[in-house]
């Protein structure tokens, strides 16, 4: 688990205010889930042979002796949170929420046992048209992050339960004859899980795919037609994607569409963006049946690629417009009122010297501000009714001004334009 330091957050502020200004154009409302539930919503719901339910949670008896678990991810608990209160009766929603998401698995590069994620949830909703705008909405963030250039779309179908009920036993059957070629992990699956075996990484267990059954010659007519529909609305929107028929997610709830955006940027982490189709989740939390479909992103994934697609913007370093400079008991208030004023006229980002210190000092702290002026008030000035304006980046001499000029004057070198960033 990890602290976020200051020089990071300005980047996940960047990356956090991008998604939610794109979210907001597509209509989706935000959620605030709690970060822990009941350990049982994510057994029923993710399914009790996960990876996730197996051996990632952080489960704990709280005083009441309930067991309540940490949440390894959005979904479960949108769907809990919407039942509760009543939002999927008669009605569509599209929902995003962000926040921590807890998994105890093998830190690295890109895997934490804290991490964050961004997610949409949609309800209420079967046509292949939402399951679009969710992948439409996704490519146009990474275009927004810079991104769209090192990140692919993989798309599949999982089908109807049925669809996938008889293809899990053509599979079992298939590599029950060839035991002896399987890792020790799709072994185990086998018998629990079946169809994660197509995710395995072994490379011998992928040659043994390839002989397989494949997954597409099972499904149901239903889920070809909203395959082939979803696949023309994205060949129309101009997006590029491959299908991948191995493509099946490690959690229990998916059905029909399913989808990943991969980078090969982050080494083994390769997946920033995962979602699909859960129209029976609804109903198995309890309630009426309600289609939903949604993904969920993982932030400090999309961080690190953002940092190596070289599109941090420049003007994060910049963190104030203005480092205010005074020396002298008066100056010192009479700078402090001043800071306040500019704040509320012009909206500027002023970065105040506060606990005193020599002029040399205080110019190091203004240097350090990233502010490129500073505005230097001594007992002199103070006295006269003027200001000294001093270009902190190289862009030329400083000026001394009239007091009741400054406003006017740091319009004219147009201070405070980083802001609308
Ligand atoms: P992976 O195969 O990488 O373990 P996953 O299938 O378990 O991913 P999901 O449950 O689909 O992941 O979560 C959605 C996204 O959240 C992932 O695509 C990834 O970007 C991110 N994510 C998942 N687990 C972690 C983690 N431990 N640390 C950081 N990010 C994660
Ligand atoms: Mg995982």
């Amino acid at each position: 688990m990890n602290d976020i330091l200051p020089e990071q957050t300005r980047l996940w502020q960047f990356f956090e205010s991008k998604i939610r200004t794109v979210l907001g154009t597509y209509g989706y409302d935000e959620i605030r889930m709690p970060m822990v539930e009941s350990t049982d919503l994510f057994k029923r719901s993710i399914g009790e042979v996960t990876d996730i339910v197996e051996k990632e949670m952080y489960t704990f008896d709280d005083r009441n002796g309930d067991s309540l678990t940490l949440r390894p991810e959005g979904t479960a608990s949108c769907v809990r949170a919407c039942e509760e209160h009543g939002l999927l009766y008669n009605q569509t929603q599209r929902l995003w929420y962000m926040g921590p998401m807890f998994r105890y698995e093998r830190p690295q590069k890109g895997r934490y046992r804290q991490f964050h994620q961004i997610g949409a949830e949609t309800f209420g909703m079967t046509g292949p048209d939402i399951d679009a705008e969710l992948i439409l909405m996704s490519a146009r963030f990474w275009r927004e992050l810079g991104i769209q250039d090192i990140v692919t779309l993989q798309l599949n179908t999982l089908g109807s339960l049925a669809a996938r009920n008889d293809y899990r036993e053509a599979l079992v059957a298939y590599l029950s004859q060839n035991m002896e070629q399987l890792d020790e992990d799709s072994k185990r699956r086998l018998t629990t899980n079946p169809l994660r075996i197509l995710d395995s990484k072994n490379p011998q267990t992928q040659a043994l795919l390839d002989g397989a059954p494949n997954l597409h010659d099972f499904l149901d007519q239903e889920s070809r037609e909203h395959f082939e529909a979803l696949r023309t609305l994205l060949d129309r929107a101009g997006l590029k994607y491959e299908i991948n028929q191995r493509l099946v997610r490690g959690l229990d709830y998916y059905g029909k569409t399913v989808f990943e955006w991969v980078t090969d940027h982050l080494g083994a982490q390769g997946t920033i963006c995962a979602g699909g189709r859960y129209d029976g989740l609804v109903e198995q939390l309890g309630g009426r049946p309600v289609p939903a479909v949604g993904f969920a992103m993982g932030v400090e994934r999309l961080i690190l690629l953002i940092e190596a697609a070289g599109s941090v913007p420049d003007n994060l370093q910049q963190k104030v417009d203005l480092f205010v400079a005074v020396a002298g008991a008066g100056a010192e208030s009479e700078g402090l009122l001043l800071a306040e004023r500019l704040r509320s006229d012009m909206q500027l980002r002023i970065q105040l010297n506060c606990g005193g210190g020599s002029l040399k000092s205080q110019l190091k702290r203004a240097d350090k501000s990233g502010a490129p002026y500073a505005l230097l008030l001594g007992e002199d000035e103070l006295l006269a009714g003027k200001i000294v304006i001093k270009p902190l980046r190289g862009q030329g001499e400083q000026h001394l001004v009239d007091m009741a000029e400054l406003t006017a004057v740091l319009k004219e070198i147009n201070l405070g334009k980083g802001l609308e960033n």
